[in-house]
């Protein structure tokens, strides 16, 4: 029988809460601060690379590109080298640099708060739009990243074999209170790497077992 609506919610108020007290600090892993820009310039670096070593590579970009107008006037050869051992370098310089030129020429240097400005902006999707609406911006935004969409599919809130960003973003919205998406998807992060691992999620003892479909559905 299906789950209806309210079912969903209440399962997921719980999971919600179990998730919070296995990871009480759990914030964004990517080391930007309360900056906007910052936290866009480096999540646009994380595409296909470590946040680790995103971390590590913004040290040097930021020191030698601290604002906007930096980056926006900075040659892209220098962007280049500044950021080559995040991988796809040329296309992530020329996103960053285009993006921080829109925003002086557009935006005053600020970052915009709203979804449609935010996807305006070259090499931004909807997962960085909602990372920086929900952990800068404080409005909330299912960050739907590989995580997120495998660990949400298993605990039942759709088919685990549906692997779509904006599947997940949508169902999730409507059942998670806006204020706890943001730490509820930070924390997925970290509970897919501790225990709903991609190859061989952990399902005996699992702290969420009791509100998760995958046992139930003979998978664990
Ligand atoms: S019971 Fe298994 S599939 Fe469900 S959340 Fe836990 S580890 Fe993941």
């Amino acid at each position: 029988m299906k789950e209806t609506k309210q079912a969903a919610r209440l399962r997921a108020a719980l999971i919600v809460q179990v998730l919070e007290e296995l990871y009480p600090d759990a914030i964004c892993s990517l080391d930007a601060g309360e900056d906007p820009w910052r936290l866009l310039v480096m999540a646009r670096l994380s595409a296909q690379c470590t946040d680790e070593r995103v971390n590590i590579v913004s040290q040097d970009l930021f020191a030698a590109l601290p604002t906007p107008k930096a980056m926006a006037d900075a040659p892209l050869e220098q962007i280049e080298g500044l950021i080559k051992s995040c991988g796809l370098y040329r296309g992530k310089a020329k996103s960053i640099r285009d993006a921080s030129q829109i925003l002086c020429e557009q935006y005053g240097g600020r970052v915009p708060d709203t979804m449609e400005d935010l996807l305006a902006l070259p090499g931004v999707g909807r997962k960085i739009a909602n990372l920086i609406l929900g952990d800068v911006y404080g409005k909330g935004g299912i960050v739907a990243d590989t995580h997120c969409m495998r660990i949400c599919g298993r605990l039942g809130f759709y088919p685990a074999d549906k692997k779509n960003p904006l599947l997940t973003e949508k169902v999730m919205e409507e059942i998670i209170p806006r204020q706890d998406q943001s730490a509820f998807c930070h924390r997925l992060v970290l509970f897919g790497r501790d225990v709903c691992t991609a190859r061989s999620p952990k399902c005996e003892g699992c702290p969420l077992g009791e509100y998760c479909k995958y046992i139930s559905d003979d998978n664990g």
